[in-house]
């Protein structure tokens, strides 16, 4: 079984504590993905499970066994790097003939059918006899997937093995993937720097940060509840919108807009005063351009604002719009928000915004921890996803 557990693991290089007290459980089965920014402690993490770092403490189980003192041939794991690690001199079958090395209880001719039956798995049984060098950057990474598969592990674990091939490519290696971890049920770490990545691929994600572990949950739970600003930063492109202010009453006060807060919202925020808003670029309305300004203003609702349109990126499908604050190009509580693609709205254009009160976030502005997330009813919402 390939249920995976860390409890407390710690890792330092000297003064440096690159992975810091991380506790995780990991299903048999389950692909799930670490992700975080440069230098948060990823690939450590997944290097301590391989073996090849030994944990400053901590302990780390694999299918139940204590797994600190093994060396990596004896963990029953196989791994996939970012630059494929193969062998230039050897022919692909002998590349993946080469992840059975250290197995035993293989004929010859076993290993030989098992290589075939491999590469017929990622369709690459017509490269066998080719070498790396004669391979495109996706068949060579088919090929170190290969060479980890031919083992049938317990457990994969893959380091931002998709980061060396371009967006088509790495799209549709994402899908193949996901297909292969449906085929061969194998549980699966994956590492990656790349939000798309994880949210696309992931049963679960443990966000990281400075070496800490900041939430685990499935990708649709750490979209919509995010325990913290970092995770709501991470988690979303374009990026949520943070404006910060402080509580007068019932009512968030940013420098350029205010904001009423309801009553359930009121209940979370109790006695906090310095609050960070938030809210998705997809949840703000945007109403069109009215050519009356001032009745316009004078008709604007509790949770509605005049922006002016700076930038428009169209990107087919939808449209990201820059706004900002009337006279306040350069404010910083300016925000972005996503239209569909056929809402024509042009730089220039003064429209209504409307913060949606069931669509906000909000945030603790000291600690960062979320103390109100906004309402979803998760099967509308994946409803409407899927469609
Ligand atoms: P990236 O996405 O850039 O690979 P990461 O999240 O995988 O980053 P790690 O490589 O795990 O991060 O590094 C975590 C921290 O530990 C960083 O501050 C890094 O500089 C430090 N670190 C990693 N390996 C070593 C080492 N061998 N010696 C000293 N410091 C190290």
């Amino acid at each position: 079984m390939g249920q995976i557990q860390l409890t407390d693991l710690t890792k330092r290089f000297g003064d440096t504590v690159a992975v810091d007290d991380l506790s995780l459980d990991i299903a048999d089965e389950e692909f799930l993905v670490l992700v975080g920014p440069s230098g948060c402690g990823k690939s450590t993490t997944l290097r301590m499970l391989a073996g090849l770092e030994t944990a400053t403490s901590g302990d780390i189980y694999i299918g139940g066994d204590h797994m600190n003192y093994r060396v990596p041939q004896n963990r029953d794991i196989a791994m996939v790097f970012q630059d494929y690690a193969l062998y230039p001199h050897m022919t692909v079958r002998q590349n993946i003939r080469f992840g059975l090395e250290e197995e035993e209880g293989y004929t010859s001719a076993e290993r030989d059918e098992r290589v075939v039956e491999v590469a017929e798995t990622l369709g690459i049984a017509e490269l066998l006899d080719r070498k790396p060098d004669e391979l495109s950057g996706g068949q060579q990474q088919r090929v170190a997937l290969g060479r980890a598969i031919v083992r049938d592990p317990e457990v994969f674990l893959m380091d931002e093995p998709l980061s060396n091939l371009d967006a088509k490519l790495r799209a549709e290696m994402r899908t193949e993937l996901q297909n292969l971890q449906d085929q061969l049920a194998v549980t699966t770490v994956y590492v990656t720097h790349n939000q798309t990545e994880a949210m696309t691929m992931a049963d679960r994600i443990a966000v990281m940060d400075d070496g800490e572990l900041q939430q685990v949950a499935s990708p649709f739970e750490c979209y919509h509840e995010p325990n913290n600003l970092f995770v709501a930063e991470f988690i979303g492109e374009p990026m949520i919108n943070l404006v910060r202010g402080t509580r007068s009453e019932t009512t968030f006060v940013g420098e350029h807009f205010s904001y009423p807060l309801d009553e359930g919202v009121m209940e979370a925020v109790g006695d906090r005063e310095d609050l960070v808003l938030g809210i998705r670029p997809e949840d703000i309305e945007v109403v069109d351009a009215a050519t009356d300004d001032t009745a316009a203003d004078a008709a604007l609702g509790d949770h509605e604002l005049r922006m002016d349109v700076t930038v428009v990126e169209p990107h087919g499908d939808q449209n990201v719009l820059h706004l900002s604050h009337p006279d306040q190009p350069s404010a910083d509580d300016a925000l972005q928000a996503v239209t569909e693609g056929m809402h024509l709205v042009t730089r220039g254009d003064r429209v209504t915004v409307t913060i949606p009160p069931d669509k906000i976030h909000v945030f603790d502005a000291e600690t960062g921890t979320a103390v109100h997330n906004r309402r979803h009813d998760q099967e509308a919402d994946l409803t409407q996803l899927e469609q």
